[in-house]
């Protein structure tokens, strides 16, 4: 039976890589990866030549199936998404449920590295010992409920977002927010671009960061931390 790797890789800057991580995706006999083009500039950069098999959200039972089977066959496989850990937001999650169910003698190994959460965790400067980590709001239906649940958590929390969205989710979270008894109390740190030439955090409330990325169009990924009330 062959070994199934969960490769970190960078979220942006490509040293972002651990040595582990390189020597793994050198040895291993195939590369699982979200997007060719985007897992290939990497592998340029470290001169790694392997062969890559596209698995994404979207993949069919039967690339499922094809990669039951290579496992079988003892191949060695690695598993990265587009940018940083695999399973956090990104693909990973069904195709590792089902290997442990069909193949439970297959070793699915974490490889570790970066991670826009860990990121922004990281800088956030507020207690982080317990965080709620909820993914990116809906795009549609269900976003008031997303940011009443960001505002009454009683614990920070971290949330993605897109350019695209990045303001109108923080106006819609500060509305919120302003009808809570706690909106005096809650600030947020906002990171855009994380390890890229235009990093930049920004500190304040919902609405001075919103005011801020408007006068500056935003561009680039988003990771947000909202700071539990302190009330
Ligand atoms: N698996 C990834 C990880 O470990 O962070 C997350 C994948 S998710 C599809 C992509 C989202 O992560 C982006 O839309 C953004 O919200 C966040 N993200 C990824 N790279 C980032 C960066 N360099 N700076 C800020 N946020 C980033």
């Amino acid at each position: 039976m062959g070994t199934l790797y969960i490769v970190a890789t960078p979220i942006g800057n490509l040293e972002d890589i651990t040595l582990r991580a390189l020597r793994v995706l050198k040895e291993a006999d195939a590369i699982l990866c979200e997007d060719t083009r985007v897992t290939n500039v990497l592998l340029k950069r470290h001169a790694i030549h392997k062969p890559l098999i596209s698995y994404h959200q979207h993949s069919t039972l039967q690339r499922v199936q094809e990669i039951l089977q290579y496992l079988r066959e003892g191949k060695n496989l690695a598993l990265v998404s587009d940018a940083g850990t695999p399973g956090i937001s990104d693909p990973g999650n069904k195709l590792i449920e089902e290997v442990s169910k069909e193949l439970p003698e297959v070793k699915i190994v974490p490889i570790l590295g970066p991670c826009a959460l860990t990121a922004i965790a990281s800088v956030a400067g507020f207690s982080m010992d317990a965080f709620l980590f909820l993914g990116f709001p809906p795009t549609k239906k269900g976003r008031k409920t997303f940011f009443e649940k960001v505002a009454a958590s009683e614990y920070s929390v971290v949330f993605y977002e897109s350019p695209y969205r990045i303001i109108k989710s923080l106006e819609e979270l500060n509305g919120i927010l302003q009808d809570s008894a706690a909106a005096e109390k809650h600030s947020i740190v906002a990171g855009r671009e994380l390890t890229k030439k235009f990093e930049t955090i920004y500190r304040g409330t919902a609405a001075e960061v919103a005011k801020q990325l408007k006068r500056e169009v935003p561009k680039g990924e988003f990771v947000i931390v909202v700071e539990r009330g302190r009330g």
